[in-house]
């Protein structure tokens, strides 16, 4: 048995070292691990063991193939350790507090004191990122019968992979590494100390001013539960909007959200440079008029955008072609440019979400062990940005339709004539579907609410299953749901099939009834 180097284990460190991370690590990376002999040649070693590796080491072993799993850092990848869960723990109790906050309106009264309790907070984060560490633990995967190896993987020919000095061979590998925050080269940034996502879930005390780079989802996640959660955020994005992957109307709302929420937005920001005096750091940019400005923060977030993990890993001496800033390039069916080796996930794709890694993991289970044909660009992958109030999406929006010559009619649909919505006090946002012209073939869909995720999977389905807009007419939606907004554009679209010929033989059926 082989032990995990002192080098590999002191990379991996969680902070604060307290409890619940020294649970979180006995399950994503145990500092008593040994890794085991190697049983070569395996059918499939897979590297890295975020969402996309975990997938496809779990369901590879079910199948009866033998599997290797090598993970430098921490099982689970960015998803549980660094991104999806901690930030939705964030998120939910920025969102409990807003509801407190704005209480008084649902005729609710409350006297004395309620105060956001920062430090319980972070603990509840951490808590429950380490009770859901179970599903993704070191412990279950070797259960299912995965040789799990941790340490890092380097590629030393096109069978072969190194970790901790020993070589796995292998008939398939697939490369899950995953992506990192990318940091862009400002001046002064570097050396000011800033947080990524990687530290700032570390974080114990909440920063009375915090500066976030980046109005993407994490930037624009992160900047509203901090204010909401007390903290005094300035966001600065580049772009003329913020969510610029999002329908312009949809990020528009987010945008006024943000701001009502007291969170100091500048789109346009073109940061010239960081400053650091003593715990301070000055950030000066010029907004979209050309006027200069300066943002003093205590603390920094940079959320500029994910990098591709492919530094390092020999992808050279295996045959696999990558760019540094699109990842490891893959043909149809997610195979390098080395037969033998496949990749999935964050690494090789623009859909960076945890869905989408595990889809594209299944993908290549298939194609990868057996003859399978599958392709990526078959998949529809949606997606969602937990603001308050949500946008989720799927396929295109109009200006990619028109990019892409496809010729659209829109529906809109306003929360404010959903009754539900309006029962809330939700009423913020829509539904909106574009269909290809003269059809009910749905090219795209965003929904802006404040559960939005929750239901963008019906047009989602509708998509999958090339079933037009006109069928959401013809499902059965309980009432009062917010759901029902989505319906609703179900029969917008019907309307629209109410020619003035189909109303004119309408008018003259009903005329004859009536004489009979
Ligand atoms: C703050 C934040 C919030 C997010 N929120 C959401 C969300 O709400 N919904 C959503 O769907 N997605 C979300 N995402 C995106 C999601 O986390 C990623 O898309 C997903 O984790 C990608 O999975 P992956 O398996 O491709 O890579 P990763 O999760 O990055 O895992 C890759 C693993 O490979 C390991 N590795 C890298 N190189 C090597 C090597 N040479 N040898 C061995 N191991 C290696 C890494 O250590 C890592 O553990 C969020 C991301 C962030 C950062």
């Amino acid at each position: 048995m082989a032990v995990v180097s002192h080098a590999a284990r002191s990379a991996v460190q969680v902070l604060p070292e307290d409890a619940h991370n020294a649970r979180l690590l006995a399950h994503v990376h145990p500092r008593d691990w040994r890794n085991p002999v190697p049983r070569n040649p395996y059918n499939l070693v897979v590297v890295g063991a975020g969402p996309a590796g975990l997938l496809a080491a779990a369901g590879a072993t079910g199948l009866g193939a033998r599997v290797a799993l090598v993970e430098r850092r921490l099982m689970g990848g960015d998803c549980l350790n660094y991104g999806c869960v901690p930030i939705k723990a964030l998120v939910r109790c920025a969102t409990a507090w807003a509801d407190v906050r704005d209480v008084s309106r649902y005729g609710v009264r409350h006297s004395g004191e309620l105060h956001v309790d920062f430090g319980a907070i972070m603990e509840r984060l951490r808590r429950l990122r380490a009770d859901l560490s179970a599903h993704d633990a070191v412990q279950r995967f070797t259960a299912l019968g995965v040789d799990v190896f941790l340490g890092h993987g380097r590629f030393t020919g096109p069978r072969a992979l190194e970790v901790e000095g020993q070589t796995l061979t292998f008939a398939r590998a697939v490369i899950a590494t995953g992506s990192h925050a990318g940091v862009p080269p400002i001046p002064g940034l570097a050396e000011s100390g800033s947080l990524t996502n990687e530290s700032i879930f570390a974080l114990t005390e909440r920063p009375e001013r915090l500066g976030v780079i980046g109005g993407g989802p994490i930037g624009c996640e992160l900047a509203q539960a901090f204010q909401r959660l007390g903290s005094q955020v300035t966001l600065l994005e580049a772009d003329t909007h913020l969510l610029p992957r999002e329908d312009a109307e949809a990020a528009a709302i987010v945008y006024q959200a943000l701001c009502r929420d007291g969170v100091q937005v500048t789109v346009g920001a073109k940061i010239a440079a960081v400053e650091t005096q003593g715990s301070l750091k000055i950030v000066r940019y010029t907004d979209a008029a050309g006027q200069t400005g300066e943002a003093v923060v205590d603390t920094l977030l940079v959320a500029t955008g994910r990098v591709p993990n492919v530094e390092g890993m020999g992808l050279e001496a295996a045959g696999v072609m990558y760019d540094r800033r699109l990842g490891v390039q893959v043909d149809a069916r997610l195979r390098t440019t080395s037969p033998r080796i496949f990749a999935a996930g964050d690494v090789c794709s623009r859909y960076q979400f945890t869905h989408a890694a595990d889809a594209l993991a299944r993908l290549v289970l298939a194609n990868a062990l057996f003859i399978g044909r599958q392709k990526a660009s078959a998949l529809t992958i949606p997606w969602c940005t937990y603001t308050d109030p949500q946008i989720a999406h799927v396929g295109l929006t109009a200006a990619q339709a028109a990019a892409a010559g496809i010729a659209v009619t829109t529906f809109v649909q306003p929360l404010h004539d959903v009754d539900r919505a309006v029962l809330d006090g939700e009423t913020e946002g829509f539904a909106k579907v574009h269909v290809k012209q003269g059809t009910a073939t749905i090219v795209g869909a965003t929904i802006v609410a404040r559960h939005a995720g929750e239901m963008i999977g019906l047009y989602t389905t509708l998509m999958t299953h090339t079933l037009g807009l006109g069928a959401l007419a013809q499902v059965i939606q309980p009432y009062p749901t917010q759901a029902e907004v989505v319906r609703k554009t179900g029969d917008l679209y019907n309307r629209t099939r109410l020619t003035p010929l189909v109303k004119k033989l309408m008018a003259r059926w009903f005329a004859w009834q009536r004489g009979r």
